[in-house]
């Protein structure tokens, strides 16, 4: 049976983790040109582009959450169905292995990893018939920030700032503009989203992600559709949530509409929010041999155009001058003096930690002394390496920020009990930590979401690790850090970027009822 099909997916899922396709890289191109470089969204645009750029070179992960594979295939009538799921699993497997997914499917009882992106229903596998000859497989990583910025409206429906949405294409618009604020920079914004209007609770949330299976510069077949695409894509642009949440004129890069028929008494609207790292591929593949005979989204197997110039990559991250060093153990004195706006480049020890790590400190002891130390919000990829030296041979591949909003429970807590100085993540956190940032003296640092490969880059070693009970991901990282550069957005007298973004984009949400 098709010998090499399970080397085409291999390389399907290689690829679509490690190199954005051309509609992504034309509309982020926008994105990045659009930013005066020396702005907050300037930097984060730049960082974006050279992170698209190095991912491209090495093959590795563009963002280091790879997201729930969902692949869509379609498989002419006779195709064994079975034995195409089984090679598409052993395939997701293998990719995991090689460090080009990282270990994202947890038990949702115990929290377990399954160590191999398998497990009850992952990778998604949905298949459908169709009268070609040959196999196509359409594939989408689509990451847990984004995913947990997913919203659906049932109307009629109150929403914040726009009044009343009405089932109408009126309403449905009220809805995605609604669904863009409230994301802020939670899903890596600038981001694109897939909308179903109708259907019931399950099929248009399945619908809504069906949409980001087209590209970002089509035109819906569908005139009323079209029409509200392109309502809401300039709309969006004009809340000026921008990059990562941080103020700026590019807030979104696609919107795609679907309509499902719907019951008489419902009427949904779906929303699927990707983030920038817009990780969508495709392959057809001859049925005989299980070769790929044509990539989809993309010019076959042509090097992609980089983001950036060689003397832009070259010159890395755009420094103003005034970057501040930061070195851990930092002390309350160098924390009160930083504001929000200030940009920072820390170096020394970091500690990552996410949601298992936080859970685990609420009632235990910390496995290191955080003492003016850095907490870092990621669950990088790392693999074995024995030429990179340290503690157990690890090496990181890909460390981006993970949503910080998770830790909202816990955070103000931890600061509190063992003189953490700095956290660093994306997205922002709540009242109760800003409160506890001044109570405790910290600082809450905000690194470019899915910038997963320039980060990686700012790691000298991985000099050990901590409560690995947790699976890779969710472990207690040790790592050595250098010119790390991020963002103040919440600073230690009582001030938030993320909540003055968020009122201020309200503001204008208003002028769009
Ligand atoms: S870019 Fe951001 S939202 Fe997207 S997968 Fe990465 S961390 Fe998640």
């Amino acid at each position: 049976m098709l010998p090499d099909f399970f080397d085409s997916v291999v390389q399907l899922i290689t690829r679509t983790s490690t190199d954005l396709p051309p509609d992504v890289r034309a509309a982020m191109g926008i994105a990045v040109r659009s930013e005066a470089t020396e702005t907050r969204a300037g930097q984060a645009l730049t960082i974006i582009a050279q992170n698209i750029d190095q991912a491209a070179s090495c093959e590795g992960p563009i963002c280091q959450d790879t997201g729930m594979p969902t692949f869509e295939v379609k498989a002419p009538v006779g195709a064994n169905q079975i034995w195409l799921r089984a090679r598409i699993r052993e395939a997701v497997a293998e990719a995991t292995r090689r460090g080009k997914l990282r270990p994202n499917s947890v038990d949702s009882i115990t929290g377990e990893n399954s160590g191999d992106n398998l497990g009850p229903g992952t990778p998604i596998i949905h298949f459908d018939q169709w009268e070609s000859p040959d196999i196509e497989i359409k594939l989408i990583l689509k990451g847990g920030g984004c995913e947990n910025t997913n919203a659906q409206y049932s109307l009629p429906a109150e929403l914040d700032h726009l009044g009343r949405a009405d089932r109408t294409l009126e309403g449905v618009r009220k809805c995605i503009l609604h669904a863009v604020w409230k994301a802020q920079g939670k899903g890596c914004s600038p981001g694109a989203v897939g909308v179903c209007i109708g259907g019931d609770r399950t099929s248009g949330y399945l619908h809504a992600k069906e949409q980001l299976f087209r590209t970002l510069d089509d035109t819906n077949p569908d005139p009323r559709l079209a029409q509200v695409e392109s309502a809401v894509m300039n709309e969006a642009n004009k809340l000026l949530v921008g990059p990562m949440g941080f103020s700026g004129t590019t807030s979104l890069i696609g919107c795609k509409i679907g309509a499902l028929n719907r019951l008489p008494a419902s009427f949904f609207v779906s929303v699927a929010y990707d983030c920038w790292a817009f990780r969508r591929l495709g392959i057809r593949v001859n049925a005989a041999n299980g070769a790929i005979s044509e990539w989809l989204y993309r010019e076959g197997t042509t090097p992609s155009q980089p983001m950036l110039s060689p003397e832009a990559a070259a010159a890395g991250f755009p420094r103003t001058g005034r970057e501040i060093p930061l070195r851990a153990p930092i002390t309350e004195e160098q924390i009160r003096a930083l504001k929000v706006g200030d940009v920072v480049l820390v170096s020394g020890p970091m500690y990552t930690g996410r949601d298992a790590v936080h859970a685990h400190l609420m009632k235990h002891e910390p496995p290191v002394d955080l003492h003016g130390a850095v907490l870092y919000h990621c669950g990088p990829v790392v693999v074995k390496d024995a030429a990179a030296g340290g503690e157990g041979g690890w090496k990181v591949t890909a460390a981006g920020p993970t949503t910080s909003i998770r830790e909202e429970p816990y955070q103000a807590e931890i600061l509190k009990k063992y003189g953490v100085r700095v956290v660093v993540g994306k997205g922002g956190m709540g009242a109760k930590t800003l409160a506890g940032l001044k109570e405790s003296g910290a600082v809450y640092l905000n690194a470019i979401g899915g910038a997963a490969q320039f980060y990686a880059r700012c790691i000298d070693r991985v000099t050990g690790v901590s409560l690995m009970q947790f699976g890779t991901p969710e472990a207690m990282w040790h790592l050595e850090v250098r010119d790390f550069p991020a963002i103040v957005t919440m600073d230690a007298h009582g001030n938030s970027l993320h909540r003055d973004v968020e009122t201020e984009s309200g503001a204008i949400l208003e002028t769009l009822r």
